[in-house]
């Protein structure tokens, strides 16, 4: 069965690029029936920070989706943080020490600082000497005596296996002589990523790591760690590095890359997954609009390429655009969204509200489905220009300027049309009809009426067209703000 995991640390919210990782684990999951694990790797136990676990849990949800197994949801190979599972890598550790694969270290952290010093004193990157490898037995049981619990190290082979990545093909990394061996025990009990990220995928029966491309190279470590403990490892599959359009690191970017950002500023989770998935690979091609269901269908590993991905922030509010009008079709979300916008309407305009009948539901998702399409969020629907859809302005004909006069006569023809359109109000009836009564007036101008119309209804000497909040209003609405002004 299929089963891969999402691993990050927690050490910092959820943002983009952990969402593409998790993405692609969810979708080859669901394609292949199988599951979707939420591992939380925090064994740097100095680099945590308070509220990111529940942050990247609580976005998967929010993303849409949630993981099968996870540290909140549990499941048949938990505990699903390692700070829990400190007695599996001791486990491991004593066999690989058993075996001579791993070996106690007991260089003092003044000594390693020394050699790193003296490595990038010489620009080259700071690598263990492997001096406490060849220490005897007599060696090791005596300076245990001072130094009860070593660091345990890992012996690396010269050569490590070559794996056949999914993505990447051949690999081969001469890990022995990069950076020496690898501490996979810390002497405070707690493992390193290469040992916890094995013995955990491991007994978490991983199918497929699929994981970010800057784990390429530490594959070679994991291979010989499971080789030393007579383990079957997974397939492997490393996505390529997700990057800004212009090519720059995603991570480069001030906080705006959090999931949190996007969701605060009314992006949809559907526009996020569809915007990390089009700029990757993994498709047959890119496509604006796709949703999850359409993802996980269209999802083919084998077309995931090496090629860097570069993520076009620019076009989300068009992407979300698109999404909402799907979203506006289907009756369920429909309904979600009318909540969504009576809310932001609460929080935008509280006591201002003109009265209770525009939180009216059948109110607001006439309005969404007029504005759909010309809206990106629905935000935009509280922002300043549709602000008349929500509260009455505050006008009297001291705001209609010199024709006051005629101001009289034109109110009595619009109102008369109201009466005689009726429900049958659209946006080219108006236009039409409000010309024609402007002609048929003697000395009214086509402005005149318009400007009369859009200060009774919004207040405002410019905004949407006249005929647009007319239709939005609806003829009750409008003629009561007719009245108003002229009272
Ligand atoms: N904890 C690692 C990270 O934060 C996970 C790498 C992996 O998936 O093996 O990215």
């Amino acid at each position: 069965a299929v089963r891969v995991r999402f691993a990050p640390s927690p050490t910092g919210f959820l943002h983009l690029g952990g969402l593409r990782t998790a993405l692609y684990n969810y979708i080859f999951a669901k394609k292949h029936k199988g599951s979707f694990i939420l591992r939380l790797e925090d064994t740097d136990q100095s680099r945590l920070v308070p509220g990111a676990a529940e942050n990247i849990e609580d976005m998967l949800e929010w993303a849409g989706i949630p993981p099968d197994e996870s540290p909140r949801r549990g499941g048949p190979v938990g505990p699903y943080q390692q700070s829990q599972r400190l007695e599996l890598y001791a486990q491991a550790t004593e066999t690989l020490l058993k075996s001579g694969a791993a070996y106690p270290c007991f260089c003092s952290p003044q000594r390693l600082e020394l050699l790193k010093k003296e490595a990038l004193r010489n620009h080259q990157t700071p690598r263990y000497d492997n001096r406490c490898r060849s220490l005897s037995q007599a060696q090791v049981a005596q300076r245990l005596a001072s130094v009860p619990r070593p660091a345990i190290r890992f012996r690396l082979q010269e050569v490590a296996p070559a794996f056949r990545d999914l993505v990447y093909g051949w690999n081969q990394h001469e890990v022995a002589n990069i950076e020496g061996d690898p501490v996979i025990l810390k002497s405070d009990g707690f493992p390193t990523y290469h040992l916890a990220c094995v013995v955990d995928d491991h007994h978490m029966g991983i199918s497929h790591v699929l994981r970010g491309s800057e784990w390429l190279v530490s594959t070679s470590k994991h291979l010989l760690l499971y080789q030393a403990l007579g383990w079957q490892p997974p397939h492997f599959a490393h996505l390529p590095l997700l990057l800004n359009r212009d090519g720059s690191k995603l991570s480069k970017r001030q906080g705006d890359i959090f999931l949190e950002h996007f969701a605060a500023a009314g992006f949809l989770p559907e526009t996020l997954l569809d915007i990390v998935t089009n700029c990757g690979s993994g498709f047959a091609e890119n496509q604006m609009g796709r949703t999850l269901p359409e993802l996980i269908a269209q999802f083919d590993l084998t077309r995931i390429t090496c090629h860097s991905a570069l993520l076009d922030l620019e076009k989300l509010p068009e992407f979300n655009r698109l999404h909402l009008c799907q979203l506006v079709n289907s009756e369920i979300k429909r309904r979600q969204l009318v909540e969504k916008l009576q809310a932001l309407v609460k929080e935008a305009f509280g006591s201002q509200l003109q009265d209770r009948t525009v939180l009216d539901p059948a109110y607001v998702e006439r309005i969404i489905l007029l504005r759909q399409g010309h809206i990106c969020r629905l935000q935009d629907l509280v922002s300043p220009v549709y602000s008349y859809l929500w509260t009455r302005p505050a006008v009297g004909r001291a705001q209609l300027g010199a024709d006051s006069e005629k101001v009289d006569v034109i109110a009595e023809r619009v109102l008369g049309l109201l009466e005689k359109a009726g429900s049958s109000l659209t946006q080219d009836v108006l236009n039409a009809e409000l010309k024609k009564l402007s002609e048929g007036l003697e000395g009214v101008k086509y402005s005149n009426v318009m400007k009369l119309l859009r200060v009774a209804l919004s207040g405002q000497l410019q905004g949407p067209p006249v005929a647009e909040m007319m239709v939005s209003l609806g003829p009750k609405e409008v003629r009561e703000r007719i009245l108003k002004v002229l009272s």
